[in-house]
């Protein structure tokens, strides 16, 4: 990848030789790597290794939880909140493990509407809630930076399974309690 970097800086007109840019091809992978980390992680794995048999069947919601990613098509990154909630049947997961599998879902090259179905669908395949609501609120560089209209237009996708599709007061109780400042 060190060479791919080195390339594209002569591509754009640099001189990789010089000072400033002589390490700047082995930071740029590094950072990149880490960027795409969520590749060699399994999400499935990261939840089953933490549910938990639990009597309890109100809404739980994981909010606020930063998210950083890179778009798809620009290579550029988005980054904003994502906020989780699902009702348990039976099982219940750790609350960390959530936050974990945002993160792994986010170290991959992602537009935000499937990162957000992702998330989504991975917590209703592997708990059987009655139902599960994602949404995500974010900024794109790609926008931000190439000076598309509204420079600081936040990009808000959903993803709702279960009862959170089908009954309208449990969608609207989960919309109400991210909106609340903490
Ligand atoms: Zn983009």
């Amino acid at each position: 990848m060190k060479d791919l970097i080195e390339q594209l800086l002569r591509a754009i007109g640099e001189d990789p030789e010089r000072e400033g840019l002589k390490r700047t091809p082995e930071r740029v992978s590094k950072a990149i790597q880490f960027f795409t980390k969520g590749y060699s992680e399994n999400p499935r794995e990261i939840l089953n290794n933490a549910l938990f048999v639990e009597d309890y069947d109100e809404m739980v919601i994981v909010k606020d939880i930063d998210i950083f990613s890179l778009c798809e098509h620009h290579l550029l990154p988005f980054f904003g909140k994502c906020h989780v909630a699902y009702i348990p049947r039976r099982r219940i997961i750790g609350l960390s493990k959530i936050v974990r599998l945002v993160e792994v879902y986010g170290r991959r090259l992602q537009v935000q509407e499937r990162l957000t179905s992702q998330i989504a669908s991975t917590i209703h395949d592997a708990l059987d809630p009655y139902g599960v609501g994602v949404v995500i609120e974010a900024q794109h560089l790609c926008m931000m930076m190439r000076g598309v209209e509204k420079q600081n237009s936040i990009a808000i996708t959903s993803s709702m399974l279960g009862t959170f599709r089908t009954n309208v007061e449990t969608r609207m109780e989960f919309m109400e309690l991210i909106k609340s400042k903490r």
